[in-house]
């Protein structure tokens, strides 16, 4: 018995994670092909048991799971595969030669590009809050900051409104970088804003009519833990007290509708832990409370993450479908349609065919269940695999190109239908 509180409680210290990549050379991330719903509801349970790092999250049939083990146990996640008779492909035969290759490519661009805003390179939470400052400042009567609250660890988070319609047009919630290692978001989000902003004579008439609330980064204090200590950290970094100082919980699974009510964790150690209660985190309070400030106006509220090409609406508690689906279905279409057209990028788009699995505590759920905005989308961007989270930065710019095609195509129905 005392060895296996001993074991148990070393699993639980390496699952902890030290503060280096030590713990990811021999890392593997293995890929399965779920093709019934049964594998895919043991696929829930594996990530439940908080033995290994889900990479993607098992959504359903027909979509690729990326699951990651630490070298110690790569030969055990094989058996388990095997024993249930899920076929597996390894995707990153070593997670830290590519975490050192991406290292190396980010530093390369920053070199060249430097501490100013650009998309050639991925860039620090204190730049792109620099950057939103700028933008209110050179661009009055167009854009605005302001504070918002700050982070558990004392950072200021600020949010920038777009339009020169006034208040009361109909309006769109754009937030990224929820899941802290997924720095696509961030950088997509920040394109997107660039774009409007810097064309803002060519899109005056969207611009006059509808408003756009910007936050690139809600998980600022995670984001930056990515860039100083581990790259492929999720949460926030909140201490919740757990005995073993695993820190943070999930800020996808800590929104207050329908909150823990599946798909996440008790554990505090988990990558899905639901967090002590909803909204346990201030950040995605601070978020919240901006989301309810423009409730009445909201239209869409979409939030980015990374990676799989999805473009996916509620409900996420369930695996049921909001009444008005249909419509939520058909600009989903809309908007990955032009996305496609950029750079032939493929997008799966989340529906009753495909979606099986439950996960409770999104924001896209909150939005539209707690907050009444219709348009709550969850889109998961580039790639679908090959570099996951640590996607190159020369890939930035093609994913701001394609991805703000399928943002204008739900601005400009939001202006031809709301406004
Ligand atoms: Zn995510």
């Amino acid at each position: 018995m005392r060895i296996l509180v001993v074991l148990s409680a070393l699993l639980v210290a390496a699952l902890a994670r030290p503060s280096t990549h030590d713990y990811l050379h021999g890392a593997q991330v293995l890929r399965v092909n779920p093709t019934t719903a049964a594998q895919v509801h043991y696929l829930q349970g594996l990530q439940n048991q908080d033995l290994y790092d889900f990479w993607t999250e098992p959504h359903g049939t027909g979509l690729p799971v990326d699951i990651m083990a630490q070298a110690f146990s790569v030969p055990v996640l094989k058996k388990t595969l095997q024993t249930i008779g899920l076929e597996f492909t390894v995707q990153v035969s070593d997670v830290a030669l590519l975490l050192a290759k991406d290292r190396e490519a980010n530093q390369k661009a920053r070199a060249s590009s430097g501490r100013e805003m650009d998309w050639t390179s991925y860039h620090r939470y204190d730049e792109i809050e620099a950057w939103l400052e700028e933008l209110a400042t050179t661009n009055p009567g167009l854009c605005s900051v302001e504070e918002i609250g700050t982070t558990y660890e004392g950072r200021t988070m600020k949010m920038l409104t777009l339009g020169k319609g006034g208040a009361g047009k109909p309006g769109i919630f754009i937030d990224g970088g929820i899941h802290a290692r997924e720095w696509i978001s961030p950088a997509t989000v920040t394109y997107m804003l660039n774009e409007l902003v810097t064309n803002s004579a060519t899109y005056d008439d969207l611009l006059s009519n509808v408003n756009f609330y910007f936050i690139p980064s809600i998980n600022p204090d995670g984001y930056e833990y990515c860039h100083t200590d581990d790259r492929l950290w999720r949460k926030t970094r909140s201490d919740n007290g757990s005995p073993f100082g695993c820190m943070g919980a999930d800020p996808n699974r800590n929104w207050g509708f329908h909150w823990n009510e599946n798909g996440a964790s008790n554990n505090p150690c988990s990558d899905i832990y639901a967090g002590p209660e909803a909204f346990s985190e201030v950040e995605m309070r601070n978020v919240r409370d901006q989301i309810l400030k423009y409730a009445d106006s909201l239209v869409v509220y979409l939030t980015f993450h990374s990676y799989s090409q999805l473009w996916l609406y509620p409900w996420g508690y369930t695996s049921a479908l909001p009444s008005d689906w249909q419509d939520l279905d058909d600009l989903a279409h809309s908007a990955v349609d032009a996305l496609t057209a950029v750079h032939g990028t493929r997008y799966d788009i989340g529906s009753s065919t495909n979606v099986l699995y439950a996960a409770a505590g999104g924001s896209d759920d909150w939005a539209k269940g707690g907050a009444g905005v219709k348009y709550a989308y969850t889109v998961e961007l580039r790639d679908t695999g090959n570099y996951g989270f640590v996607l190159p930065p020369d890939q930035i710019i093609p994913t701001g190109e394609e991805t703000f095609e399928a943002l204008k195509v739900v601005a400009n129905y939001v202006r031809n239908n709301y406004s």
